[in-house]
């Protein structure tokens, strides 16, 4: 699904599976990133949606993925293999990644197992811009639903475009949730004046007053 020009959906359960989280793709000149990697189960149909919008020589230099759990990153390996791109997460949820944590990552809710898996880029502080081709995204520490949790901004085509994944939460013990933090990034987000909020599981948000009003009704 086109989003904007250089903005598309490519994974998430309309598009791939129903376990997928969204899978974003943002194109930047002759660079590109991916935003999440869903689960694993519909990885070609994924690569056969990327290969539809993106042409062959745009090169995938990132997966930002936006926390650790497996609806977004059971898929994370396959599409380096794939694309050759870097995996950038936050240091806190990198560590259940990389030591294939099955409860933290949620792997357990899908009855699926998570392996172990690298992290090429760890963010280590609350903010970290990125460079990629033409343009760049920020990555915002937003910790809450996992302790890891990262939102992505960035601008498209005059668009604040924010990658906010789950901003709905939930919130559970085996995820090392935490309320507090959770609301705090709740309204570090609504100040982040967005213009598009592409959430992971219930889409894409237009306009301001939207995307205000859906982070609101978390709060
Ligand atoms: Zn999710
Ligand atoms: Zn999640």
């Amino acid at each position: 699904m086109k989003i904007l020009e250089n903005l598309w959906q490519v994974g998430g359960a309309e598009y791939t599976t129903v376990e997928d989280a969204a899978v974003y793709l943002v194109r930047f000149g002759e660079k590109a990133v991916l935003i999440d990697a869903g689960c694993g189960n519909a990885q070609e149909a994924m690569f056969e949606n990327i290969t539809k919008v993106l042409p062959p020589h745009v090169d995938i230099e990132y997966l930002l993925l936006t926390h650790c759990h497996f609806d977004h990153t059971g898929g994370a390996q396959a599409t380096r293999k794939r694309y050759g791109c870097r995996i950038v997460a936050h240091e806190l949820d990198a560590a259940f990644l990389e030591t294939g944590d099955s409860t933290v990552t949620a792997a357990d809710w899908y009855g699926a197992r998570m392996n172990p898996l690298k992290i090429d880029f760890k963010i280590k502080t609350r903010k970290k811009t990125i460079q990629v081709g033409v343009g760049q995204l920020t990555a915002h520490h937003c910790p809450g639903h996992s302790p890891g949790s990262v939102v992505y901004l960035t601008e498209i085509e005059a668009n604040r475009v924010l990658f906010g994944q789950d901003v709905h939460g939930p919130l559970e013990a085996s995820f090392l949730s935490d309320r507090e933090n959770y609301i705090r990034s709740l309204k570090f987000m609504m100040g982040l004046n967005a213009d598009i909020l592409c959430e992971g599981h219930f889409g894409v948000y237009r306009g301001k007053d939207k995307v205000r009003r859906f982070i609101r009704t978390y709060l």
